[in-house]
């Protein structure tokens, strides 16, 4: 699965997880998003000038903090 990053404001586009805002369910792939979809957080960019993203360069940060405890 990819992810595609807005130039104007870094929202990330995750076909993993869709956007439940935009109408597309988990694992919509971004070939299945309209080409007119714009950004849903800036509205300023269209989908053909998302970045996409390298699968190794992100996803780190959710599994970092999984865990707790480690205050003492
Ligand atoms: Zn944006």
């Amino acid at each position: 699965m990819a992810r595609y990053q807005c130039p104007d404001c870094s929202y990330v586009y995750d076909e993993e997880k869709g956007e439940a805002h935009e109408g597309f369910p988990p694992n919509t792939s971004w070939a299945q998003i309209p080409e007119d979809w714009a950004c849903p957080d800036c509205a300023v960019r269209d989908k053909p000038d998302f970045i996409p993203l390298d699968p190794g360069e992100v996803g780190e940060k959710a599994a970092a903090s999984s865990t707790g405890g480690a205050e003492r």
